[in-house]
């Protein structure tokens, strides 16, 4: 893998190297649409028919033939067309029908005169304008051809899908199974929220990043609660965690003081590499194999662990569920006050985003140290600064993605 002189993985060769050794789950679930909300889909989708499934008008007025207004006289309405109840009668010539936005065109119809374009004296209709030939109609098929593929395998259903996949009539779907993944956080010092704190412990807040970005994802998480760094209860918490789940997710014990205790115990268990990343913040992380599950070791600090999360094992989970992943679009801003940064490693400070009055201004939520919650929390994006980049003076411009879906 491609670590550098400074002995540091650029992230892009993390992220390939963890991809190109996962595979997509592939067991899957028939749904009834309504349930397969936030699930992944296990086949395309090609469309059973044809949407609009008949020629209909796209406003309320009148279907006119054109060759029928030829001589400016106004037309006779012949009948209405609703949504539901198209017209059937005679059509005959120098007559018009009433028709309603939705409702099928009569055969015949070149074009749709909106009602406001015209003038009615009982069934007399004078047109104010001379439509052009298929003025106001929708096609069959325009939206979408019967047999085209609609949604391809990988696609996580969401509110823009689901009333698509019903306008084609689709009742059920077929869904890959969700993933299970384990999560439990590591440290002596870590108590249950809830719970009093002695002198030196924390409450334990990974876990709750942690499982709110599995839910995110859809996964079916296994709390494992904490662990204390006590080799006998680990041994128990990895192995519970190997046999019940797809992955495992781990919170702090990968950092350089810590390592060794995890490393022995975790390479007597699998195969796991302790990577140092060219990332800020998120240095230390592990990434390996467990007998039966796929193991991710985040570090400790919480800002480390959620970015972490966010950008390494959220494409890989993505992966293993089948799930087609995009990251979020990055944009250009301007910083409006300098951002420290030394040369070295790729960052991921956490900044506020906002419309300035020449284009997007982007600004930092203060300290930077990934022990500082709040720099997260205040964010609405990552300031994405290159590895080789340094100190950013006021008024350059800057990389931003704004935060995902996992993080919103
Ligand atoms: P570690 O990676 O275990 O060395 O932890 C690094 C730092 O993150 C230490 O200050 C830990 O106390 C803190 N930390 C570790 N796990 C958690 C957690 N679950 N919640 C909050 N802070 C944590
Ligand atoms: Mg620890």
């Amino acid at each position: 893998m491609g670590f550098d002189t400074s002995g540091l993985l650029p992230l892009s060769d993390a992220l390939q190297g963890m991809l190109a050794q996962l595979d997509g789950c592939s067991e899957s679930e028939q749904l009834p649409l309504p349930e397969a909300l936030g699930r992944v889909l296990a086949m395309d989708i090609a469309s059973p028919l044809s949407v609009p499934p008949f020629d209909n008008s796209a406003m309320d007025g009148y279907a006119v033939r054109l060759a029928d207004l030829a001589g400016g006289a106004p037309l006779i309405m012949a009948g209405k067309a609703f949504a539901g109840q198209p017209y059937q009668g005679e059509w005959p010539a120098g007559h018009c029908v009433r028709i309603m936005t939705g409702a099928p065109v009569p055969a015949g119809t070149d074009a749709v005169v909106m009602q406001e374009e015209t003038q009615a004296d009982g069934d007399r209709i004078t047109f104010l304008t001379t439509p052009v030939p298929g003025q106001n109609i929708r096609r069959r098929g325009e939206d979408i051809r019967e047999g085209a593929s609609v949604l391809a395998a990988g696609t996580r259903l969401t509110a823009r899908e689901m009333p698509l996949l019903a306008s084609l009539g689709i009742a059920s779907v077929s869904v890959r199974r969700p993933l299970k993944v384990a999560i439990f956080s590591t440290g002596d010092e870590l108590k249950p929220v809830g719970t009093p704190l002695a002198h030196g412990d924390i409450y334990d807040s990974n876990r709750y990043g942690v499982r709110a970005m599995l839910d995110r994802m859809g996964c079916d998480c296994l709390d494992l609660g904490i662990i204390p760094d006590d080799p006998a209860q680990l041994r128990a918490a990895f192995l519970k965690a190997d046999r019940e789940a797809d992955a495992l997710i781990t919170t702090g014990g990968v950092s350089v003081g810590e390592a060794d205790f995890t490393k022995q115990l975790l390479e007597e268990l699998g195969e796991i590499g302790f990577w140092k990343l060219a990332i800020k913040p998120g240095k230390p992380f592990a990434f390996g194999r467990l007998p039966h599950a796929w193991f991710f070791g985040l570090p400790g600090n919480p800002v480390s662990a959620m970015v972490t999360f966010d950008q390494l094992v959220q494409p890989a989970l993505a992966k293993l569920a089948g799930q087609r992943f995009e990251r979020p679009l990055q944009l250009q801003a301007i910083a409006t006050e300098p951002l420290k940064k030394a040369p070295g490693r790729l960052d991921f400070q956490r900044g506020i985003l906002a419309q300035g009055q020449n284009g997007l201004e982007v600004r930092s939520t203060g300290s930077q140290d990934s022990a500082v919650f709040s720099s997260l929390s205040r964010a609405n994006c990552y300031i994405v600064l290159e590895r080789e980049r340094g100190r950013v003076a006021a008024g350059e411009t800057v990389t931003v993605e704004p935060f995902g879906g996992l993080l919103l």
